[in-house]
């Protein structure tokens, strides 16, 4: 299926590894030009290096960190006006919910729900001026079925979603759709790194801890980056026009809900 966004700009956020690199990928085979963002300047580069090699779209690169003003001033000036705006950052740590204070809160808000917010602000004024664009935020399965360790993820895109819930309806009259997509388990260094410190904890292989978590999915793995890429880039298709203030789970079947 033709997408129907050959030639389109997007920003892509913390994309240089992890889902963020799968959208950027996904997007770059629909012939899409991208700006990408990470904090690590060797990652971000090397992804960007390949993503041009094998598409042949443009590729420009912003080392920054998302979660700060500086940072996103950083990435707006080189993006510019984008089609499409994909929001990600890093998740907060786990911790236990009596541990966690005001500025733990300031800084989960920073990361997974301002920026979000911020980036916006910044890029749908001129999407609806141009008639036209598509916005997916990066968010998490726990927004609907919530981690307890996760708490202060859970709470931050909690917030973003309520945002979204609103705006949505905002600006969809001008061709602009936002939805938001909650990834389940998926193959990634944050994934491997928390099954490392679980089986750490329980005193338990990395692979058992691993089969522990994978024998509660109803799909028997996690996830790839390019799967959840190729679902972002079908949000941002001209055939999901229709689709608006949606949050939509990619998560092999593992949340037990109808809705
Ligand atoms: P990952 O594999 O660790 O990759 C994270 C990417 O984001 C890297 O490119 C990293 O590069 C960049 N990044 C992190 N913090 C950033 C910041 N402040 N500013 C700019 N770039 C930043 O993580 P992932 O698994 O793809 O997860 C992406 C998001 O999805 C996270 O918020 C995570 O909590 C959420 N999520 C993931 C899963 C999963 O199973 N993987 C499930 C639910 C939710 P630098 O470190 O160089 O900045």
């Amino acid at each position: 299926m033709d997408f129907g966004i050959r030639g389109k700009r997007a920003l892509v956020c913390a994309a240089s590894k992890g889902l963020g690199r799968g959208v950027a990928e996904a997007l770059a085979g629909e012939g899409v030009a991208l700006v990408l963002n990470a904090r690590g300047a060797e990652a971000l580069e090397a992804t960007a290096a390949e993503i041009r090699a094998r598409c042949g779209v443009p590729v420009e690169t912003v080392a920054a960190d998302i979660s700060t003003e500086e940072g996103r001033a950083a990435v707006l000036a080189m993006a510019g006006e984008v089609d499409i705006l994909v929001t990600n950052a890093g998740g907060p740590p786990p911790g236990v919910w009596t541990d966690w204070d005001r500025d733990a809160f300031i800084a989960a808000f920073d990361a997974n729900m301002l920026s979000a917010v911020a980036l916006m602000q910044a890029l749908v004024p001129g999407m609806m001026a141009r008639g036209w664009g598509r916005v997916v935020n990066i968010t998490s399965r726990a927004v609907k079925a919530p981690l307890p360790a996760l708490g202060l993820s859970t709470t931050a895109r909690t917030g973003l979603t309520g945002f979204v819930a609103g705006m949505a309806r905002q600006v969809a009259g001008s061709g602009v759709t936002v939805n938001n997509l909650l990834p389940g388990s998926h193959d990634t260094d944050r994934l491997r790194g928390t099954d490392a410190r679980n089986a750490g904890q329980k005193g338990i292989t990395v692979e058992a801890q691993k089969a522990a978590r994978l024998a509660a999915n109803p799909v028997g793995r996690d996830g790839t980056p390019q799967e959840f890429g190729a679902v972002c880039a079908f949000l941002c298709s001209q055939q999901a026009a229709f689709m608006v203030g949606q949050n939509v789970l990619v998560d092999g079947g593992e949340v037990n809900a109808t809705f």
